[in-house]
């Protein structure tokens, strides 16, 4: 289903995207396990398969992302866009937990986001401990 991408394409968006997941900031060289690229409009709505579309995502984020262009802001209730890695600036949605292993959503975009794609999962909260304690996480 999904479109042909060339290697050169792919080797564009890993440039573009530092080798981390857009939302949760996992570094591939960190996990072991590579990133996929992913279409931020959704292919199934009609996302293209071209440079300005395409992105890296853990699969994790990508499968709770799913179709989702916007989710519920837990704070208002109310629907806001989903964080946008190529348009939006992580660092202004985002901000890490003190000891560096949460996510903190810091707009309606933020929250919505670490909701919906599951920022917090359990898991990725006890690898970040581990990253933390060695010094390789949080991201500068
Ligand atoms: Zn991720």
């Amino acid at each position: 289903m999904t479109a042909y991408l060339s290697s050169k394409l792919r080797q564009q968006i890993e440039q573009d995207a530092g080798h981390r997941c857009g939302y949760c900031l996992s570094d591939e060289t960190l996990t072991g396990i590579p990133l996929s690229v992913e279409h931020l409009f959704p292919e199934a709505l009609g996302g293209k398969t071209i440079h300005d579309n395409l992105w890296l995502a853990c699969r994790p984020c990508n499968e709770y992302k799913g179709i989702q262009v916007q989710a519920t802001d837990p704070k208002t209730g109310r629907k806001a866009p989903l964080f946008h890695p190529r348009q939006d600036r992580w660092h202004e949605h985002f901000d890490w937990s003190e000891d560096g292993c949460e996510i903190i959503g810091k707009t309606a975009t933020g929250r919505a986001t670490v909701v919906a794609l599951r920022l917090n999962r359990n898991l990725l909260v006890k690898a970040r401990k581990r990253w933390v304690l060695v010094g390789w996480h949080p991201p500068k």
